[in-house]
């Protein structure tokens, strides 16, 4: 029988339970195991370990890890832990995934472009007051990262019929089927990015540059009355600045699916703001049959080559 591929992550039972299961049914000719279903002795023969937000101190008692693989597509928590190993990180990059969250941001650009959080306050009040409608023709949607994800977003705007603008770190080759208002990077494209946008969406990582990326400066650049979506992670954009903006009337609303603190405290101001939705981190859930399905492809690829499949950037931090 083959060694041992060992799943590991701090879940709950029944997801637990499901990844292995997802994973024993894509992978049926390899041996998945649970951590804690392993010997002290087979723990030392595991070359391929698949995790969940994994225990350090468990990832420490695999001696002979040639590479990690995460089923989560944010890596920012597991680069900190276990970057400084050395063993090859590899994060998840599942098309159903990204389908996901292009979905999500497509529905709430709707939610923001169709005025619902006006009407939401507005029925609340028993007003009736139409407002001018703006098309998807009219609107422009821009997006902080053009990864994996953000592509995915970008593709799906702009087929719904919105203005796409795009940001990433470094200039991008996008795909020939994206047509887009502006394509912008670094630090000198943010604000002509933030300027020409009425929605913007954040897809980004967490990484050493990017908490506070949104600050006051970078909110106040923004058109007046723009919209945010924080849909990559909490610390990217810095809420007291926020809420600020939102209170002036500098942004309209802001949904949001991530926070500093998760679950987002009771105590957060953010809770009862009437310009904030707050989503409890939903807009792109792994899967994990098709994740499994992803997990398998670069298995099979690295027992075929013994290439370890593209991993993370530690240095970078995604
Ligand atoms: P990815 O493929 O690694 O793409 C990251 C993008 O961000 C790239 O375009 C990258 O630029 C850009 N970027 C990174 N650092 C930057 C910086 N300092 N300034 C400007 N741009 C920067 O990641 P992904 O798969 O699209 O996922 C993005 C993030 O979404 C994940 O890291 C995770 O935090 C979040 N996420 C959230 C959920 C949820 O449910 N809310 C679910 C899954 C993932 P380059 O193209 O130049 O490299």
């Amino acid at each position: 029988m083959r060694k041992p591929i060992v799943f590991l992550g701090t879940l709950g039972a029944d997801e637990e339970a499901a990844f292995l299961s997802a994973l024993s049914s894509a992978l049926p000719e390899e041996n998945i195991r649970s951590f804690g279903s392993l010997t002290a002795a087979q723990r030392t023969e595991v070359e391929i370990a698949i995790v969940a937000n994994p225990d350090p101190a468990e990832v420490a008692l695999l001696p002979r890890l040639a590479w990690i693989q995460s089923v989560w597509a944010g890596v920012e928590r597991i680069v900190r832990d276990l970057g400084a190993r050395g063993v090859p990180i590899v994060r998840l990059v599942d098309p159903e995934l990204a389908r996901t969250m292009a979905e999500a941001t497509l529905a709430w650009t709707y939610y923001l472009q169709r005025d619902m959080p006006a009407y939401r306050r507005q029925q609340e009040a028993r007003i009736w007051q139409p407002h001018a409608y703006h098309s998807p023709a009219e609107t422009t949607v821009g997006l902080l990262g053009m990864g994996a994800l953000g592509i995915a977003a970008a593709e799906r705007l702009h087929q719904a019929g919105f203005r796409v603008a795009a940001w990433s770190r470094s200039p991008k080759a996008l795909p020939a089927s994206l047509t887009v208002d502006g394509a912008f990077a670094g630090a000198n494209g943010l604000p002509q990015l933030l300027s020409l946008s009425d929605i913007v969406i954040c897809l980004l990582p967490l990484t050493a540059e990017t908490p506070g990326l949104l600050s006051a400066p970078q909110l106040a650049a923004m058109k007046p009355g723009a919209a945010l979506m924080n849909f990559g992670r909490g610390p990217v954009v810095a809420t007291n600045d926020l809420i600020a903006a939102l209170d002036t009337g500098q942004l309209s609303h802001a949904v949001l699916d991530v926070f500093d603190i998760e679950p987002l405290p009771v105590t957060s101001p953010l809770w009862r703001h009437p310009s904030v939705t707050v989503l409890p981190h939903i807009s792109g859930p792994t899967n994990p049959r098709t994740a499994a399905a992803v997990v398998a492809g670069n298995v099979r690829a690295y027992r075929r080559t013994g290439q370890v499949p593209e991993a993370v950037d530690i240095t970078r931090g995604y």
